[in-house]
């Protein structure tokens, strides 16, 4: 956004940006640039100012609502906190508890293994006691 026109500070005539001097009284200048910048974002200030006007009261109102703002969200965040820790607390109680049931079921199946190997070495033992039986031979 740039300036289009600049005020004759002589007889305040809105001129075109070209005109070096007033085309009207022919005795105000052209500002510099810098100052047409500055004078026309001045402008736009006020303007928006003119549109969104903000009382001192909704200043204060605004600083107040966001010190509120920050309590509530402070606390929120505490409670927020609170129920973390109590579901960190589950999920330990929970994965302790899988890795009990996991134990268990290792050392049943363990068992079992155990077990399995004790009677196929039952069998082993029989099926040989059976061949030297076969063969007339005495084993016990
Ligand atoms: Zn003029």
């Amino acid at each position: 956004m740039t300036p289009t026109e600049w005020s004759c500070p002589v007889c305040t005539f809105a001129n075109p940006i070209a005109n070096g001097a007033c085309e009207i009284c022919g005795g105000g200048k052209r500002p510099s640039m810098a100052e047409l910048v500055a004078a026309f974002r001045k402008q736009k200030d006020e303007e928006a100012a003119a549109l969104n006007p903000v009382s001192e009261d909704d200043k204060k109102e605004e600083s107040k609502d966001t010190a509120e703002k920050k309590t509530t969200i402070t606390h929120e965040n505490m409670v927020r906190l609170k129920f973390l820790a109590l579901d960190l607390t589950k999920i330990i109680k929970i994965e302790q508890k899988r890795v009990f049931e996991k134990e268990r079921l290792e050392r049943l199946e363990k068992l079992r293994l155990e077990k399995v190997k004790e009677r196929e070495n039952k069998v082993e033992e029989l099926v040989i006691k059976h061949c030297f039986l076969k063969k007339g031979l005495k084993v016990w």
